[in-house]
């Protein structure tokens, strides 16, 4: 085992790719404070000391979802005691709230569930509206299992729905829904929403569209260690291809009021090693995300030295994986957020979706 991390720690510093093999190996190994070392390496090649953040906040426009995955507190029927659905206009008195609140903010972040009523004419208004009141901010909106269904009930491609969405004013498109892009997994997870294939060729076409996209990863339910490896190594091939994809986002499955509450909650070990490997398996993304409500604040601050160079946003009402059980904040003010990465010792850049620096706190300024 020693020498095998050897090898690796050669291939890195040669800047070579690392392989299956060398991914598994990773996995399976417990030298997690050598990893994060070479993740840390990585990520400073790439950023520095910088470790970026943004201001932006989340709308779920609805929690009525037909797919039902059993991975998944939040999807519920429409007769459901805590269904809800927005409308345009409700969604617009969020954006105009949120605007108010944070005048700074860069970005909207726009996922829900796949109602099984509304036409996709419901989605392709609210981003017009908001962006027709808001034209400056960005509206990052849309999984592509969420695409992938607007194509189902429209009866086009998804060619054809994106470029509507684009119109409309969507700028880019989060990274969920990928789960892990393996079809057995897929089976038992979520049956009733897109495929590996087809949410790897949404994506494929959002960025020949010039949308570009995150990509996430779910991990600690019932996938194998080589199904997370296939995962990175599908997406680091169709970042070959594109080079539309943003950030890399590892999630850990919170299996609280899930239809797989019998498994147990990843540890902060499993966590931290995860975004380390994502780190060195995905040469050539350029940012790979700790998402602080999912992982914590402690965590996402510890994974600062573990390769990760972004912590999402302020969010300022999370309902998906809270209705998981997740035990962070909703939201999260801007200056403790500055505050939490300068004690690692690192700059904190606030950014806007597309990663332009809006601006970096070098000083003791917040
Ligand atoms: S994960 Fe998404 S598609 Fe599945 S039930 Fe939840 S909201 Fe619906």
């Amino acid at each position: 085992m020693e020498d095998q991390l050897l090898s690796i720690e050669q291939k890195l510093a040669g800047g070579e790719r690392l392989t299956r093999d060398d991914g598994l190996l990773l996995l399976n190994s417990n030298e997690l404070l050598r990893i994060g070392a070479l993740a840390r390496l990585v990520k400073q090649r790439k950023s520095g000391n910088k470790v970026y953040f943004n201001v932006n906040r989340h709308i779920n426009l609805t929690n009525v979802c037909k797919a039902r995955c059993k991975l998944c507190a939040f999807g519920c029927d429409a007769d459901a005691s805590q269904a809800y659905v927005m409308e345009p206009e409700q969604a617009l008195a969020i954006a105009r709230q949120a605007v108010a609140d944070a005048p700074e903010m860069t970005e909207l972040h726009i996922v829900s569930g796949l109602h099984p009523d509304k036409p996709f004419a419901y989605y392709a208004d609210i981003i017009r509206v908001i962006h027709r009141e808001f034209p400056a901010l960005h509206i990052k909106a849309f999984t592509a299992v969420e695409i992938a269904h607007f194509a189902k009930i429209a009866k086009l491609s998804v060619r054809e729905v994106l470029t509507v969405l684009k119109e409309a004013g969507l700028n880019s498109m989060p990274g969920g829904g990928a789960e892990i892009l393996n079809d057995r997994v897929r089976h038992i997870l979520c049956p009733d929403k897109a495929t590996a294939a087809e949410w790897l060729e949404v994506a494929r076409t959002a960025h020949q569209l010039g949308i570009r996209s995150n990509a996430t990863m779910l991990y600690g339910h019932v996938e194998t260690p080589e199904e997370r490896i296939d995962h990175l190594l599908t997406l680091r091939q169709l970042q070959d291809e594109t080079g539309g994809f943003q950030a890399f986002i590892p999630f850990p499955f919170h299996p609280e009021n899930t239809g797989l509450s019998d498994l147990k909650r990843t540890t902060a070990w499993e966590d931290l090693k995860m975004l380390a490997v994502s780190r060195l398996m995905l040469d050539n993304f350029d940012h790979v995300k700790a998402f602080w409500i999912m992982l914590t604040v402690p965590i996402a601050q510890i994974s600062m030295g573990f390769g990760i160079d972004d912590l999402d946003g302020t969010v300022v009402e999370e309902k998906i994986l809270h209705a998981a059980g997740a035990k962070t904040a909703i939201g999260i003010s801007k200056q403790e957020i500055i505050a939490f990465i300068r004690e690692t010792g690192n700059i904190p850049v606030e950014r806007d979706t597309l990663y332009r620096e809006v601006r970096v706190y070098e000083g003791s300024e917040a």
